[in-house]
C-alpha cells in the first residue's frame, strides 16, 4: 500500500529530475563528531576575511532599523553597484544571493522542453534549476585541463536553446574564458539565445581577464551575474545582483519576492563597496600567494590541481572511491572539503584557499590521507 502522506500527483513531475542539495556538514557538527576542536572548512569558496569595517557597522547600525520592510527596489544598493561597474541601475537586479537570481531566471524563461547549454562539471544551480522547470540542461564537456570547449558549446546549441552559461572562473574546475575568446563566441552565439556569464568570481581575476560590466556597456546582448558571497565576505548575508536588459528585469521582477534582499543585507552590500577598494588588494593578494602555494605543494605530493583563477582549486584523485575516501577521511581529521561530485566530477574534491595555517593543516592531514586511499586501478 503506498504509505506516502502526500496526495498523488501533488508535486511537479519535473521535480523528479532534481537531486536535491546535499549540504556539507557545518563545522560544530564535524566538531561534535571528531572531538576535533579546531575544525577547518575549506567547501564553500568563501573567502577568509571576515565582512569589511564598514560592512560590520552597518549592519549593527541596521538593527534598530528592522521593524519595517526592506526597501523592495534596493535603491540605494543598485546606485552603489552602478558606480562601482558603471552599468545603469535600471539594468541592475540584486537578489538573495546569485543561487536566488539563477532560480528567478530559470523561472522566468524555461518552458518544459527548453533547454539550457553549460559547460561541465560546473556550478549545480544552473542545472538545478533548468531541471526545475522541466528544462533539458545540456552538459558540455569541459577539455581534460578544464577550459571551456566554446566551439563545442556553439554546436550546442539548437532551436530549442533558450540560454547558454558561462560560468567564468568555473566552479568547480577554477578556469577563466580568455575575453578575446570570449568575445569570439559572443559574435557567435544566435540571437534566439540568451548568453549568461556568471561571474561569481570576477573580483579574483587577473587584470585584463573579461569583464561582464564593460560587455553590457558595449550593447552586448547579455546577463551578467555577481556576488557578495565571495572576495567581499558577505555570504552568511546572502546577497548577489544580475546585470541585464531592463526588459528581462521587468519579467524577474514578476516572479520574485520582492523582500528577498534583507535590509541588513542591502545596508552591508552599500557599506562594502564603499570601501572595497581599500580592503582588495590585500584580500587578492593572500589569495594569490596562498593559492600558488597550496597548488606548489599539491604537486609535490604528486597531484596536478587545475590552473585555477579564482579562489579554490580542483584536484582530481583518479577514482570516485579515492574522492570519496579522501573526502571522508578528511573530515575525520577535521577538514571539510567539497566533493565535487555533485558538479559532475566525481572523481576529484575541490578546497577552498583559506589563511595560511588552514591551508597548511589541509596540506598536512592531506599528506597522511593519501597513502591510506584505495589504490589506483591500473590498466
Ligand atoms: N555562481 C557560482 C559559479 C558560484 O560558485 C556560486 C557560489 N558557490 C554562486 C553562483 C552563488 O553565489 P551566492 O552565494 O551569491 O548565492
Amino acid at each position: 500500500m503506498d504509505q506516502s502522506p502526500l496526495p498523488s500527483g501533488l508535486l511537479r513531475a519535473a521535480l523528479d529530475a532534481v537531486d536535491p542539495y546535499e549540504p556539507g556538514r557545518p563545522i560544530e557538527a564535524v566538531r561534535l563528531d571528531t572531538g576535533i576542536h579546531e575544525v577547518i572548512k575549506l567547501a564553500s569558496n568563501e573567502g577568509p576575511f571576515p565582512p569589511m569595517p564598514a560592512a560590520q557597522q552597518a549592519i549593527a547600525d541596521a538593527a534598530t532599523g528592522l521593524r519595517m520592510y526592506p526597501d523592495p527596489g534596493c535603491w540605494f544598493l543598485r546606485d552603489a553597484i552602478e558606480r562601482r561597474t558603471l552599468v545603469p541601475a535600471e539594468r541592475i537586479l540584486p537578489g538573495n544571493g546569485v543561487d536566488s537570481l539563477i532560480k528567478l531566471l530559470c523561472l522566468a524563461t524555461i518552458d518544459p522542453g527548453d533547454q539550457v547549454v553549460m559547460g561541465w562539471p560546473s556550478f549545480i544551480s544552473w542545472r538545478q534549476g533548468t531541471l526545475m522547470m522541466g528544462g533539458e540542461p545540456v552538459l558540455v564537456p569541459l577539455a581534460p585541463d578544464g577550459a571551456y570547449d566554446l566551439d563545442a558549446i556553439l554546436a550546442a546549441i539548437g532551436p530549442r536553446t533558450k540560454i547558454v552559461v558561462i560560468v567564468s572562473p568555473n566552479n568547480p574546475t577554477g578556469a577563466a574564458v580568455t575575453p578575446d575568446a570570449l568575445e569570439a563566441f559572443l559574435d557567435r552565439v544566435p540571437g534566439h539565445v540568451l548568453t549568461v556569464l556568471d561571474e561569481a568570481y570576477f573580483e579574483y581575476l587577473p587584470s585584463g581577464s573579461h569583464d561582464g560590466a564593460e560587455l553590457l556597456r558595449s550593447g552586448r546582448p547579455l546577463a551578467v551575474t555577481r556576488t557578495f558571497s565571495k572576495v567581499f565576505g558577505l555570504a552568511g548575508l546572502r546577497v548577489g545582483y544580475l546585470m541585464a536588459d531592463p526588459a528581462l528585469l521587468g519579467a524577474l521582477a514578476r516572479v520574485r519576492n520582492v523582500f528577498d534582499v534583507s535590509t541588513v543585507a542591502q545596508a552591508a552590500a552599500i557599506a562594502t563597496l564603499s570601501e572595497a577598494d581599500a580592503h582588495l588588494p590585500e584580500r587578492l593578494a593572500l589569495n594569490v600567494a596562498e593559492r600558488a602555494r597550496v597548488d606548489g605543494a599539491l604537486r609535490g605530493l604528486g597531484l596536478a590541481p587545475l590552473p585555477s583563477d579564482a579562489n579554490f582549486l580542483f584536484v582530481d584523485l583518479g577514482s570516485a572511491e579515492r574522492a570519496g575516501a579522501a573526502f571522508e577521511s578528511l573530515i575525520k581529521l577535521g577538514v571539510i572539503v567539497r566533493p565535487a561530485r555533485g558538479f559532475g566530477a566525481p572523481t576529484a574534491i575541490r578546497v577552498t584557499i583559506g589563511w595560511p595555517y588552514e591551508n597548511d593543516r589541509f596540506l598536512r592531514v592531506l599528506n597522511d590521507v593519501l597513502p591510506t586511499l584505495p589504490s589506483l586501478a591500473r590498466n
